[in-house]
């Protein structure tokens, strides 16, 4: 709870306002805090608030366990807040809100009970303090040092109690109001305060309820620090802790039948232990341990709705979940991960052989870190499922993160605990979602990672990857060394050019480059069939693949290097055949280049056939594409005119310069090829390349033009 004095205007205020019941605690103006918000009409009033102006009228109802209050249980008086942060919705369904006070109101009338209270209030005006009395000011003294007292008799007041009120100690209403939402008074005490309307009489009653609080206080400490000369520092030990264990427990007894602001999920003495047998069963190593326990103990002191302690909730929780020292066997027989990867994927011997090789000189030295593999190549040749198989031979657990787009240096190594929905960084989730400390993780498209102002994350990348830095891998959230180096890291990447060149040197790159048809016959007959008929709840019975429907198929209807889109139009036959039999087909559907076309209608790419007949003009290439080969057909003609070069089909300047090439190639040569050299004064060459609208370039078109 912090104060703030700048309050809002308060005329732009409306006069009618919905209305938050509160349960536990009187809102004073200038208070800024937390509210957790669990009744659905609260609910409803907050967001109506947040929708319009954002003002809302807070007030506390009379009975702290009533769940539906009436108007008559609620307080006249209350002070207008305005709602500062978003809504936010907790996991546990609340809706927590950050609000503002801003000044004293009382209800007018109520305008509405359902489904939420909305009311007409008067604003209490606050008539400005000019000059502070002479009795206001020995009031206002003798308060400070009746907090300092009541501090070193160990009351929790917020930190800067003291230097708040200095601040306000020209205004004795301000000051007392201050101190009254500070002080943790009874609803009834509190109540009293909020409606007096004399600033002097207010800090009267202020101070009559610090030194009552005072004085049971020091009767406490009496009572408890008196027979503390007799006591060995052990038995005192013990005494307190029972005393603190009665406490919480009172504390969250009370709280369980009556708070609606605390509702779920607060530590009481049990969770407190929980976290104690989590700590010890997690193997946390000991430096961290004791950074762990230091934050448990902090824990216990807090109160458990306030920001910081739902912080140290979450980080206590990571760290306990981290599995420190748990790791899968790794299964070191080559010849059954062989088997494995054999079946899962078809050809890639090259990765496969690599992996194997790990294995073998894995069995013989025990403590080998793993290589860092960069499978390279375009969408869809296996890459990021190669990395799943690899984790199924070795018997580790798998995970994948995707680094595309990422460009947040923090999204790597985690944010500093002291942010807002501070989160480590996705290695340490990564790892913690697999469960253990030895999985396989694919960074997948590394080639993606950005960079911008928010820092570098490859350069967080680079830490990961390097084996003499990753045994000690700091997140900022954890804000501990984590060992990685057990972690096999796989890569994925499209295109190695935009690999930064410290992030590639540490990979070894295994280039996949696409599949031919042929090897996409075998690899659907193989692997992607199955899968789909099986995915599709139909069996084989009911459906077969002949070779010429899957050829018709890639033919037709994919144009890639990879397999994604002929696996999702075998699954779209499959789906199909799947209704078929549903609505009663008994026979099995044979799925030939006729039922394919009859299936999936039209094909959506025709190929160049090759020419059956040669054309003057024409010539047959060969071209790159993203996508595999393709075959190119140059078209040129001569017209009359006066020597001038006109090429077309976007061409980009390696191209373009082929074509001079080839021109002047002619020129120089002219004579051998018989060729008249005026023949060039009188006409004009054109040569295009068909899909017009494709930019083209390279150098490999040059020999054909
Ligand atoms: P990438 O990560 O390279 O973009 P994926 O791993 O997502 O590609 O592969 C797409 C699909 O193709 C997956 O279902 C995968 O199992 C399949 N696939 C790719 N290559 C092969 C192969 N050589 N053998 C068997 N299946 C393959």
């Amino acid at each position: 709870m912090s104060s703030n004095n700048n309050a809002d205007n308060t005329k732009e205020v409306p006069n009618n306002l919905p209305l938050l019941p509160v349960r536990d605690m009187v809102v004073f103006p200038y208070m800024a805090l937390p509210l957790y918000i669990g009744r659905e009409s609260s609910v409803l009033a907050v967001e109506k608030s947040f929708s319009t102006h954002r003002y809302i009228f807070l007030s506390t109802q009379v009975e702290k366990s009533d769940e539906n209050p009436k108007s008559d249980s609620i307080y006249r008086t209350g002070t207008i807040a305005k709602i500062v942060r978003p809504i936010r919705r907790l996991s546990d369904g609340r809706v927590k809100i950050l609000a503002q006070g801003i000044c004293k109101a009382k209800v007018k009338s109520f305008s509405n009970e359902d489904p939420f209270f909305e009311v007409e209030v008067v604003q209490i005006e606050e008539l400005p303090c000019l000059n502070v009395s002479e009795q206001s000011n020995k009031l206002m003294k003798e308060c400070k040092t009746l907090v300092e007292e009541a501090l070193a008799h160990g009351k929790i007041l917020s930190a800067g109690i003291l230097f708040d009120l200095d601040s306000v100690s020209n205004d004795p209403g301000k000051f007392s109001d201050h101190l009254a939402a500070n002080l943790g008074l009874k609803i009834e005490d509190a109540q009293c305060i909020l409606e007096e309307k004399d600033p002097q009489e207010r800090l009267k009653l202020v101070h009559q309820f610090l030194t009552t609080e005072l004085e049971v206080l020091k009767l406490h400490t009496t009572i408890t620090g008196a027979p503390k000369d007799n006591l060995t520092k052990a038995q005192r030990e013990y005494f307190l802790r029972e005393q603190m264990k009665a406490i919480k427990n009172e504390l969250s007894g009370n709280k369980s039948s009556n708070s609606n602001q605390q509702a779920n999920g607060q530590p009481g003495a049990e969770d407190t232990t929980g976290y104690k047998k989590r700590i010890e069963d997690a193997s946390i190593p000991s430096e961290t341990k004791e950074e762990v326990e230091k934050q448990l103990a902090r824990l216990e002191k807090m109160h458990p709705d306030s920001s910081e302690a739902s912080m140290i909730r979450n980080y206590l929780d990571w760290m306990c979940d981290l599995p420190w020292g748990v790791s899968t066997e790794d299964n070191l027989d080559v010849d059954k991960a062989s088997a494995i990867l054999e079946e899962d994927h078809y050809d890639l011997e090259k990765a496969k052989e690599r992996i194997l090789e790990f294995l073998a000189v894995r069995k013989l030295k025990a403590n080998l870190k793993g290589p860092i593999l960069c499978f390279a190549g375009p969408p869809g040749v296996g890459k990021t499922s190669l990395g799943k198989s690899i984790a199924r031979a070795m018997g580790r657990k798998y995970y994948r993160i995707a680094l595309g787009g990422l460009k947040d240096e923090a999204e790597i190594r985690g944010h500093r605990r002291t942010y807002v929905g501070a989160m480590p960084g996705k290695i340490i989730q990564a790892v913690k979602a697999s469960g253990t400390n030895n999985p396989v993780i694919v960074l997948d498209e590394i080639d993606k990672l950005g960079s911008d102002f928010r820092g570098d994350p490859s350069a967080a990348m680079l830490e990961v990857l390097d084996p003499q830095q990753n045994h000690a891998f700091k997140d900022n959230f954890i804000n501990a060394d984590f060992d990685l180096s057990n972690v096999l890291f796989l890569a994925t990447a499209n295109v190695l050019q935009n690999i930064p060149h410290a992030l590639k040197d540490r990979m070894e790159i295994i280039n996949i480059p696409g599949y031919t048809e042929n090897d996409k016959l075998l690899i659907a007959r193989k692997h992607l069939i199955n899968q789909q008929i099986e995915n599709n709840g139909i069996n084989h019975e009911q459906i077969e693949f002949t070779d010429e429907g899957i050829k018709s198929l890639i033919a037709g209807y994919t144009r890639e290097a990879g397999l994604r889109t002929l696996e999702r139009e075998i699954g779209s036959v499959c789906r199909k055949v799947a209704k078929l039999v549903v609505s009663g087909h008994k026979e099995k559907v044979v799925i030939n280049s006729h039922m394919i076309g009859e299936l999936m209608g039209p094909p959506t790419f025709i190929r160049d056939e090759r020419l059956e007949n040669d054309y003057f003009g024409v010539a047959t290439g060969l071209a790159w594409t993203q996508v595999g080969g393709e075959i190119l057909y140059i078209e040129s003609v001569a017209i009359p005119g006066k020597g001038t070069l006109q090429l077309t089909g976007q061409l980009g300047d390696v191209m373009k310069e082929s074509a001079t090439a080839a021109i002047s190639y002619i020129k120089s040569n002219a004579e051998d090829l018989d060729v008249e050299l005026d023949w060039f004064n009188k006409h004009d060459i054109h040569i295009h390349l068909p899909a017009g609208a494709v930019p083209k370039d390279g150098p490999s078109a040059g020999i054909t033009i």
